[in-house]
């Protein structure tokens, strides 16, 4: 007995000491070095507030563009950029998707593709008044560019060009071909993108990094760590609608039977609720917790993360709890839609519930319509998928890979003591097309803290437009 406890002592020493070896070892990455950004470009801040006025909402359901005001962007690209115009060929995709190729010295290296679109959302008429500028006034004050688009994704656009007429002013070639890749209707279909990754494919091309909107700098709700955070979106969850619909014969409510369709269906979508998927803790995840938690101030929330080894199953139910980082682990279900009935005194026939998901990469469409089936377990339930609308989740980019770290560095050129981590995007952008080209698709634009998104008040800080351009020169020259 007395030989047993001594050996077990052993062993909860020796997993002490790896627990704590393992969490002294977990060291921030040093970046101490100043960081110096260049001056915007005379003109920048003029050119991003003309960008902003002109109001080039998304088409509509019926795909139509305001066509007066697309071609007065294209005037106002043209007018404000000559040297890209002069000097890069421009494709022009679909009417107004733009493809403007850069050259490189060295054709034996794949190309790169920095992209963005420059629809926007429209602007809620009613809470215009709640606005603190006018949403297409372009208006510059308190530090800030104000107006619709001009996070999403005008930043990234009018960043990209600016770098880029800066160079070619500077009789700059890179080495690597870059294409700059500007979509039309992100916001809608995205139809833009389709159509120019089908040319891009039709011609055979494959690229190396691809850079789009999406991942971003944080320094608010990061726990216990201090140091702002960049994500590098590093793939994209995927997307479906199953339909759930309960049929029984219905009649007059004095004389009910013991199950309408309405309980039945009740019944559906509280098993669903009462069993979510499985956690998963994805490789990007995984990689992401591991470079946060170097940063961690708390000893124990850092032995913890340091150690997923040991606290896996901890970390995993910790998460769980809160639906950010629940969205993060596992394929979610939740119910969207719930229909039936349409008189007080009258038991209905059918009755509907949507139940929308978000899926993780390594699960599938098909995964979650039998999950839902096996729970559900119900023959009196039919499901079915909805419109037929539905995205897989999408490969994911290696945090080891050469892409990524690319990325990564040219962060710590621009934000000081930056952590830099991976993430799953949760929404679609134009890049997930871009994936079956390359596998460098990565997701990043140096804004920090940025509101307004898609809602009032939109609005970019000045010097974040400064860490955009700086960011886009350092790609294009290579670094
Ligand atoms: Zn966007």
């Amino acid at each position: 007995m007395k030989n047993i406890l001594k050996v077990l002592a052993v062993i909860i020493a020796a997993i002490m000491i790896v627990v704590i070896v393992k969490t002294m070892n977990n060291k921030p990455v040093n970046n101490q070095k100043e960081v110096v950004l260049e001056a915007i470009p005379q003109n920048a801040l003029e050119h991003m507030s003309a960008a902003i006025k002109i109001k080039t909402e998304t088409p509509n359901d019926d795909y139509q563009f305001d066509t007066a005001t697309f071609m007065s962007y294209r005037k106002f690209l043209e007018n404000s950029y000559p040297l890209i115009h002069k000097n890069l060929p421009r494709t022009i995709i679909d009417s107004f998707n733009y493809i403007y190729e850069w050259k490189g010295s060295d054709t034996s290296i794949l190309p790169m593709v920095l992209m963005a679109h420059y629809d926007v959302v429209p602007v809620e008429q009613s809470a215009v008044k709640l606005w603190h500028a006018a949403p297409y006034g372009g208006e510059i004050k308190e530090n800030y560019i104000w107006g619709r688009g001009v996070l999403d994704d005008k930043s990234s656009m009018i960043s990209i060009l600016e770098a880029a007429e800066a160079q070619l002013a500077k009789g700059f070639q890179p080495k690597q071909t870059i294409l700059l890749c500007f979509g039309a209707d992100e916001e809608s279909s995205g139809k833009g993108a389709t159509a120019m990754v089908k040319y891009f494919a039709s011609q055979n091309k494959k690229f190396d990094l691809v850079v789009d909107e999406g991942g971003e700098i944080s320094t608010e709700n990061n726990k216990s760590v201090k140091a702002p955070i960049a994500s590098i979106g590093v793939g994209e969850k995927g997307y479906v609608t199953l339909v759930l619909t309960a049929q029984k014969a219905g009649g007059h409510s004095s004389i009910p039977a013991s199950h309408t369709a309405i309980d039945i269906l009740s019944t559906a979508i509280a098993k669903v609720s009462e069993n979510p998927m499985p956690t998963k803790l994805t490789p990007p995840i995984e990689a992401y917790l591991k470079s946060v938690s170097a940063y961690n101030e708390n000893f124990i929330d850092k032995m913890v993360l340091s150690n997923l080894w040991l606290f896996k199953s901890n970390v995993i139910n910790k998460m769980a709890e809160e639906p950010t980082s629940n969205a993060l682990i596992r394929t979610t279900l939740v119910p969207t839609v719930f229909n039936s009935g349409v008189r007080d005194n009258v038991i209905p026939t059918f009755a509907t519930a949507y139940i929308n998901s978000r899926i993780l990469p390594g699960e599938t469409t098909k995964d979650v319509y039998d999950y839902v089936t096996k729970i559900v377990n119900d023959t009196n339930i039919k499901i079915t998928y909805y419109k037929n609308y539905m995205t897989e989740a999408s490969p994911t980019t290696n945090v080891e890979s050469k892409y990524y770290k690319r990325v990564e560095k040219i962060i710590r050129s621009v934000v000081k003591d930056v952590v830099v981590a991976p993430m799953l995007m949760v929404g679609a952008t134009d890049s997930r097309n871009y994936r079956t080209l390359s596998e460098g698709v990565v997701n990043f634009t140096p804004l920090t803290n940025a509101k307004g998104y898609h809602g009032i008040d939109e609005r970019m800080q000045i010097s974040d437009f400064q860490k955009c351009v700086n960011f886009y020169t350092l790609l294009i020259k290579g670094e």
